[in-house]
């Protein structure tokens, strides 16, 4: 799995977002166990609320190659979400039952404190970090104070 050929397409996503003062932008691509792209999204891409993993597994719902994909997301999956609190990208993710996740930057506390790693890892999710791409996922959130 080229893990930097995807992160870097997930940062060019993150790039798409329409920017928010109250939430981040973020790119997330799922990809199956062939290396092939089954679905992405951005942060407000379909919705103005949608979240960028949010997006991406609604496009790829019933797909039965989620079974065995690979999420990458340019920021760590939200743990607490305020418009949707019961549709959080790591209770998404849990319930898509996705089993490996890719993240560049963890989430910094300047909404929440998110816990979306811990969660995952509690529910069998395997996590991956690409902290080389960290500056990149962070630079598209340079607008956000505290960022
Ligand atoms: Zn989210």
């Amino acid at each position: 799995m080229d893990h930097q050929r995807w992160m870097s397409h997930a940062v060019a996503l993150a790039h798409r977002s329409p920017r928010s003062a109250t939430a981040f932008a973020v790119g997330a691509v799922l990809v199956d166990e062939r290396g092939t792209e089954i679905s992405a999204g951005w942060s407000r891409d379909i919705d103005p609320l949608v979240h960028a993993e949010e997006s991406a597994l609604l496009k790829a719902a019933g797909d039965p190659r989620l079974a065995t994909a690979t999420l990458y997301s340019t920021l760590e999956p939200c743990s607490k979400r305020a418009h949707r609190p019961d549709a959080t990208c790591a209770a998404l993710i849990l319930a898509a039952r996705i089993p490996r996740v890719v993240i560049a930057w963890r989430e910094p506390d300047v909404f929440v404190t998110c816990e979306g790693v811990a969660l995952l890892i509690a529910g069998g999710v395997e996590i991956l970090e690409v902290p080389e791409f960290a500056a990149a996922a962070r630079a598209v959130n340079a607008h956000l104070p505290g960022v």
